[in-house]
């Protein structure tokens, strides 16, 4: 997600913005702009080059803009779940994006719908949009305070009118939102790669129950909730996240290097070369090697040309996509013993296949060590690992995923390891969500 306010290039800026978080989703992508009369949006499925060229930018004109990248979970498929959402209505019209997962969606819709409200999209956006309008509503400070307050879960939203930007995020902060100043202009990213793309500079976080309004007369800051101990997600910092990009004012690569030096200190082991799955894996695998005293080399390499294996949705396309995507280096690992280090298991594809990969490009043993702890849990705050039953380590010991995986040896970090890799004493309220890992969730359902 990304948006920018007060610049006359908005819809080339936010494209440029989008192009640095295109990690975070590859099946749809969205731009809405407003010139402050009037909001054009264009979007479609695909890769945010197949969606945008040259002509579009001709059309969208206007000084703010708000874009998203569309990343499919459970069953959010298809056009007219991606984001922005625009709606029209007598008294203004608003474009909304929005990242995470509302927990109360199907109480909210159920009450809407008794109401009279009809929906065109499973969206959260279109839930919002539909609260912040219930009983003829302005869209205003109030009606969206009044909105977010009935929300349970996890989310960062803009919401652009002709005439303001809002921006929010979940009282435990759990996604990550920071801004950004270019020149004179307001910018708001998911991750602060966006910022260094287009020369702006970071500001601040945008802060667990805060709800900023942006307009001609500047950013206000208010709050629609109490600022809970933030709980930003963990498996930002483990995978999810781009390295140059700093969370909650921590960098990613170097916390990720960190969770390579705990799991070598939790978990050393007897070998000649420490090599890393590419490309999440590799500051966890040179974090690992300094830490032991090993050489770090390339036993894998990748293939440019392919995309996220993990987000493609069917376990079909996941397994052919890493046949596509990594191949071993026979001179590095050939009668060697190998460290092979990779972020996660999710639902053991990669492992499984890259421990046979450097066996039969003859590896002596394979030893596989994970820079985070077993997920065992589903994620229900946006992150796509809803089911229990996908997960590799939901109900299976660490010797067993080992022998699955035809690994030598496997270990995993602790959770512990990973807080203290992430959680820095310089941040205020730094506290993170490992509830996919830990099951201790920092949001329930019922909580309200
Ligand atoms: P697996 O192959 O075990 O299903 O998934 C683990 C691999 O997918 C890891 O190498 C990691 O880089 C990537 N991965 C792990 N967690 C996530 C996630 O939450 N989202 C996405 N998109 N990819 C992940
Ligand atoms: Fe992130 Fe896991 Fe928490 Fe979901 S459950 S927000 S993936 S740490
Ligand atoms: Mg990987």
């Amino acid at each position: 997600m990304f948006g920018i306010w007060g610049h006359d290039k908005a819809a080339e800026i936010t494209y440029y913005g989008l192009h640095a978080l295109q990690h975070r989703g590859q099946e749809g992508a969205g731009i809405v702009i407003s010139n402050g009369r009037t909001l054009q949006i264009h979007k479609d499925e695909g890769l945010l080059n197949d969606v945008f060229n040259r002509s579009h930018f001709q059309e969208l004109k206007g000084r703010a803009s708000v874009g998203n990248i569309h990343y499919v979970t459970n069953g959010n498929g298809g056009v007219e779940n991606i984001q922005p959402h625009l709606f029209h209505s007598q008294t203004g019209s608003m474009a909304l994006a929005h990242i995470g997962n509302i927990m109360n969606r199907d109480e909210l819709r159920g009450q809407l719908e008794s109401e009279g409200s009809i929906f065109q999209s499973e969206t959260d956006t279109e839930l919002l949009a539909h609260l912040i309008k219930k009983n003829g509503q302005k869209i205003n400070e109030q009606s969206i305070t009044n909105a977010l307050q009935q929300l349970v879960g996890a989310y960062a939203f803009v919401i652009l009118t002709e005439e303001k930007m809002y921006v929010a995020l979940d009282p435990h902060g759990i996604r990550p939102l920071s801004i950004g100043k270019l020149h004179d202009a307001i910018v708001v990213s998911s991750e602060t790669c966006a910022f260094d793309i287009i020369g702006a500079t970071y500001e601040r976080e945008v802060r667990p129950g805060e709800l900023l309004i942006i307009s001609r007369d500047g950013m206000k800051s208010t709050r629609f909730a109490l600022r809970e101990q933030r709980r930003l997600c963990a498996m930002e910092y483990v995978y999810f996240s781009r390295p140059d990009s700093d969370l909650n004012e921590v960098n990613v690569h170097t916390a990720r290097k960190r969770m390579g030096i705990e799991l070598a200190k939790e978990a050393p082991v007897d070998a000649d070369v420490v090599t890393g799955v590419p490309d999440s894996s590799i500051s966890a695998a040179i974090g690992y090697a300094e830490q032991c005293g090993l050489p770090y080399e390339m036993g894998l390499i990748k293939n440019r040309y392919v995309g996220r294996t993990f987000i493609q949705p069917t376990q079909e396309l996941r397994e052919q996509g890493v046949k596509m995507k990594l191949s071993p280096v026979r001179g590095i690992v050939e009668g060697k013993r190998v460290v092979m280090i990779d972020d996660s298991i999710i639902r053991g594809t990669t492992s499984m296949r890259i421990v046979r990969m450097l066996k039969e490009a003859g590896a002596k043993e394979v030893h596989v060590r994970i820079a985070s702890p077993p997920a065992k849990n589903p994620c229900f705050y946006g992150i796509d690992m809803s089911t229990r039953e996908e997960l590799i380590a939901a109900n299976r010991t660490v010797e067993e995923i080992a022998n699955l995986i035809c690994a030598d040896s496997l270990a995993f970090l602790t959770p512990e390891g990973m807080e203290k890799a992430i959680v820095q004493q310089t941040t205020l309220n730094q506290g993170v969500c490992q509830a996919c890992f830990t099951g201790q969730y920092p949001v329930k359902k019922n909580r309200k």
